[in-house]
């Protein structure tokens, strides 16, 4: 079977080391296994994600030589391929969960979500305690006239367990550590978690690289694979990039941002820096994207953050 990889970039900003860092990886090892690349724009919050951003992400990429096969420019034939074109996917898939009984509305405000009280995760997400799953359909009805719900899976007291092809086995038991999680906000925007699941799938995606943040939604995913029916890709989790301080890269870290890069560095020069202190080339030199495929290898990409030192870029 081909390998088919893809990139799936919030376009919430222009793009930035990290992001790159992580396509990078992405398309090399798709590429590596003589496999296709999709992109696809995950601009569900159209409100943070504008149109214009997602435009730019893509010729962000191609400016860099990461290539793709299918999607934005390139055509395909799965899409659309920006995920604000595709609720009527969602909603099927949101559709089949109902039927199995296994979703609910919430009526929770975030205050109440975030109380003092109430569990989280080691990355802050709050762990959802149920509030809302036992309501009965008066009290369902007598909220609806206050607000409109948020809707929420039910999870089984089970644990999900795999094996990233980076990280090694991970586990999670969804009840305790994740809770009820949501698939639709009470704005009536889709979840990322369904929204990924179902994308990825329709596009017959076999290979999911992506940043370790994410590392922790996979067994919500896998979960939602094995309730719609869907094989599931495998997962490689890489490295983040921190500032040399040790701060997260995020779009708002004007430094890492391409459009400053870009007046200074070549594609070649960015991606050889990023490859070197990402452990695939042996000096910070200038490598191409394809001069890079021989160099490639997991096994020599760290699997802890990545402290970006000072001066380089
Ligand atoms: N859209 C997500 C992001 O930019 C990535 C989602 C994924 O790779 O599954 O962080």
């Amino acid at each position: 079977m081909q390998t088919v990889g893809r990139f799936a970039p919030s376009p919430s900003g222009r793009i930035h080391l990290g992001n790159i860092l992580c396509s990078l990886l992405a398309w090399l090892s798709a590429r590596q296994k003589g496999g296709r690349v999709v992109l696809r724009i995950e601009d569900l919050d159209t409100a943070r994600c504008p149109r214009k951003y997602g435009e730019q992400m893509a010729v962000d990429l191609a400016w860099l030589g990461l290539t793709w096969d299918e999607g934005p420019g390139v055509g395909g034939p799965d899409g659309p391929y920006e995920q604000s074109l595709r609720t009527a996917m969602y909603e099927q898939a949101l559709e089949k969960l109902e039927n199995m009984d296994l979703v609910y509305p919430c009526f929770c405000t975030r205050a109440e979500l975030h109380a003092a009280s109430a569990p989280h995760r080691e990355d802050g997400q709050v762990i959802y305690a149920g509030t809302c799953r036992n309501l009965t359909p008066e009290q369902i009805a007598e909220r609806r006239k206050d607000r409109a719900p948020a809707l929420r899976l039910r999870v089984p007291d089970t644990e999900w367990s795999f094996t990233d092809g980076h990280m090694g086995p991970y586990r999670e038991k969804l009840a305790r550590d994740c809770g009820d999680f949501l698939l639709r906000r009470s704005d009536g925007m889709f979840a990322y978690q369904l929204a990924v699941v179902v994308d990825d799938a329709a596009m017959g995606v076999t290979e999911v690289v992506r940043g370790s943040d994410l590392l922790d939604s996979t067994p919500r995913q896998l979960y939602l694979y094995h309730l719609l029916g869907l094989e599931p890709p495998t997962f490689f989790h890489g490295p983040l990039l921190l500032t040399s301080d040790g701060r997260r890269l995020s779009k708002r870290n004007a430094d890492a941002g391409l459009d400053d890069l870009q007046d200074r560095m070549t594609a070649a020069e960015i991606l050889g820096k990023l490859a070197y202190v990402a452990g695939f080339n042996p000096s910070a030199e200038p490598r191409s994207a394809e001069q890079l495929l021989a160099d490639f290898d997991w096994a020599k990409v760290p699997r802890e953050d990545i402290h970006l030192p000072v001066g380089l870029f």
